[in-house]
């Protein structure tokens, strides 16, 4: 029985501390200017002619299209390009995706497929993982589950295209 009944006033942060590292709010802020920033101007969008996979994805529950389409330089992922149209998130995703696929292996980029796919489903590993870039801008979708969806939709399609050039005898040629 001895609660002791102190002045509720919220506590003071400690002065003479810097406050190097942004709040939460602040980082929200920030991830939704990169998101938008995406959405009004998305790079690598169009189309992209000597493509080796494409694949497409729809998102009847928000309005969401996306087609992907990737060109290889042996086993590293040249250009990657899509087209589309749909809700700020979806299309920032698939804007993001191209810009982080470019230089990466094919294994590099289903790895990071995985990555980004757990990302948004709330793992707190993958929310902490610095390598994932600005991708991290997109974690705030882990709640928001109607929205997960939009955001992983273009990751969808990369995963088809990857599998469906897996699933090709690889090109004749030689390396180095
Ligand atoms: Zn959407």
């Amino acid at each position: 029985m001895s609660e002791d009944a102190r002045d509720g006033g919220p506590a003071a942060a400690p002065r003479g501390v810097p406050r190097a590292a942004p709040s939460e709010a602040q980082l929200a802020a920030i991830y939704q200017e990169l998101i938008l920033d995406h959405y009004r101007r998305p790079r690598n969008k169009g189309a992209l002619a000597d493509a080796d996979a494409t694949a497409a994805r729809t998102n009847p529950l928000c309005g969401d299209e996306i087609a992907l389409a990737v060109a290889f330089e042996g086993d590293v992922v040249r250009a990657a390009r899509f087209t589309g149209r749909g809700c700020s998130i979806s299309q920032a995703s698939a804007s993001m995706l191209t810009g982080a696929l470019v230089g990466l292996t094919r294994p590099e980029a289903e790895a990071l497929v995985r990555r980004f796919t757990a990302l948004v489903h709330g793992d707190a590993e993958a929310a902490a993982d610095a390598s994932l870039g600005e991708l991290r801008a997109l974690q705030g979708v882990s709640r928001f589950p109607a929205r997960i969806r939009c955001a992983t939709l273009a990751w969808s399609a990369l995963g088809e295209a990857l599998q469906t050039l897996q699933a090709r005898p690889a090109a004749s040629g030689s390396s180095g």
